[in-house]
């Protein structure tokens, strides 16, 4: 099929870029000139496993690049729009660039034409484009509105488009449903994943092809809203729970693997740490909580998922004062800015905001991440000196701290790391290795929801996260 994919961002490009390894022709739109700019270069913008293979086996091919987003939507006969949907001051979605989209393509569609929203959208909002499309002149047979929600994990996102556990459509009618069904067929029968040239199947992928589970578009915009909601509920839920273990004495990783085999629970999002971020949980908690006020429900239990989380922060803070008593003038190494391990995307990182106040308090940091120190350089001031590797990070610092998950932090020389550091005390938001490990190699190692590993001379009992030294 003629596809065309509004929005090269990280949702925009990984689908356009999958549409076309599943054979469709692709056309991608954006406003941002540098970034069109880079992509006919050959440049890759965003850091994403798989994606430089799969553009450079397509660019050029099966993939273009355009602005012209009125001529995309004339030859295509789907147009997924992925642009940005940021919050505004009061918390709900600002869909001012969803509606630029629709008011712009009203006039181009010749042949019936299915709009189709990826962008992570309040309800109602495929009934809205619906009217703007109207509103703007484009018969009323001429086109569809349709909600496919994309579930994409930045990390990960290149193999779970192409391995993903469902798709969701919400459509209003079967003509819709069909283009849809058409677009996905290659990974919905199977046939995909019988390639030679397949993006390799990630281990945690289900065995069979995912189903296609057709909806209203009403009930497609509120699955994406709840699940993202349900998710960073269980990440706060396990934070709670990490606060309750560090009270009394009790390991949260126990306590994870006791609940996690539970089948109604499950293994997965049971990770305790420094608090969730990025750019779609804040603010899809935000939008769901603004969508449930208008529909005159108080959904007061996402407010605490919220409150919890930034506690996470506050406490992981305090943690690193009662550890190194004052901070101002200390020297701090820190591992990872990104959001999460896998991306080098640092919007709402909770590494950066507690960069940010650890500056605010006097330390000096010096800090390194495997793809986001670009992004960080621009949000960051000069007082951040960023390092080639976690080593020179460590050097001479009086403790290091790790704040993202990627795996290179997780397999680190730790011989090599307590000679480098100025004293060997680790405080680990993310929990990456086994304290008793850690104490067996030398360090003062704490992490969330665990006992503190002490070693040296501390007198028994002390705990530095109660406001004892380490
Ligand atoms: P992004 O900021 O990385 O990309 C958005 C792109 O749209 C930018 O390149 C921007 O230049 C372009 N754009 C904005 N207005 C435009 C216009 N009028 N015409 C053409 N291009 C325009 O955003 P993203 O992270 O890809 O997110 C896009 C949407 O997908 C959001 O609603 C987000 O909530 C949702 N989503 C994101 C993720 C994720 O992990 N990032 C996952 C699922 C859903």
């Amino acid at each position: 099929m003629r596809i065309a994919v509004v929005g090269s961002g990280y949702v925009g490009l990984v689908s356009g870029t999958c549409f076309a390894d599943l054979g469709h022709e692709v056309v991608l739109i954006d406003n941002d000139e540098s970034k069109l700019a880079a992509l006919r270069r050959g440049e890759v913008p965003i850091h994403e496993k798989f994606l430089p293979e799969l553009l450079a086996r397509h660019r050029g091919q099966k993939i273009r690049f355009s602005n012209d987003l009125r001529a995309a939507a004339r030859d295509s006969q789907a147009v997924f729009i992925a642009v940005g949907t940021p919050p505004t001051e009061t918390g709900d979605a600002d869909l001012s660039y969803v509606e630029s989209v629709a008011r712009e393509i009203s006039g181009a569609m010749d042949e019936y034409t299915v709009i189709v929203e990826k962008s992570t959208v309040p309800v109602f909002t495929s009934q809205w484009i619906r009217t703007i499309i109207l509103r703007n002149g484009a018969a009323p047979a001429a086109f569809d509105v349709a909600s496919n929600p994309e579930f994409l994990r930045e990390g990960t996102a290149v193999s779970d488009f192409l391995y993903p556990d469902r798709i969701v459509v919400g459509v209003e009618n079967e003509r819709c449903a069909e283009v849809l069904r058409h677009i996905y067929a290659p990974l919905t029968d199977g046939s995909y994943y019988r390639r030679a040239d397949a993006i390799p199947r990630p281990d945690r992928a289900p065995a069979s092809p995912p189903r296609l589970i057709v909806t209203s578009a009403r009930s497609a915009e509120l699955i994406k809203h709840a699940s993202n909601a349900f998710l960073a509920m269980k990440i706060s839920f396990v934070n709670a729970v990490a606060t309750i273990c560090e009270s009394v004495g009790a390991n949260v990783q126990q306590v994870c693997d006791g609940i996690g085999t539970d089948s109604r629970i499950g293994p997965r999002f049971l990770n305790p740490g420094i608090g969730y971020g990025g750019s779609c949980f804040p603010k899809d908690l935000m939008a769901f909580r603004a969508v449930a006020r208008e529909c005159g429900y108080d959904f007061r239990l996402l407010d605490e998922v919220i409150r919890i989380n930034e506690e996470q922060r506050h406490r992981f803070l305090r943690k690193v004062r009662g550890v190194l008593w004052t901070l101002r003038g200390k020297r701090l190494a820190v591992l990872g800015l990104a959001f999460k391990g896998g991306t080098d995307d640092i919007r709402e990182s909770p590494a950066i905001l507690l960069v940010q106040e650890l500056l605010r308090e006097g330390c000096r940091v010096s800090a390194y991440d495997p793809a986001a120190m670009p992004r960080a350089q621009e949000v960051l001031n000069s007082s951040v000196e960023f390092t080639q590797d976690p080593y020179d990070a460590a050097t001479g610092a009086d403790a290091l701290l790790i704040l993202t998950e990627w795996e290179e932090f997780a397999v680190l020389d730790l011989a090599r790391l307590r000679k480098l550091l100025k004293y060997p005390i680790v405080i680990d938001g993310r929990n990456l290795y086994d304290p008793a490990t850690m104490a067996a190699q030398g360090f003062t190692y704490h992490s969330v929801g665990r006992p503190a590993a002490l070693t040296g001379d501390l007198p028994a009992g002390i705990r530095a996260d109660k406001g004892g030294p380490a």
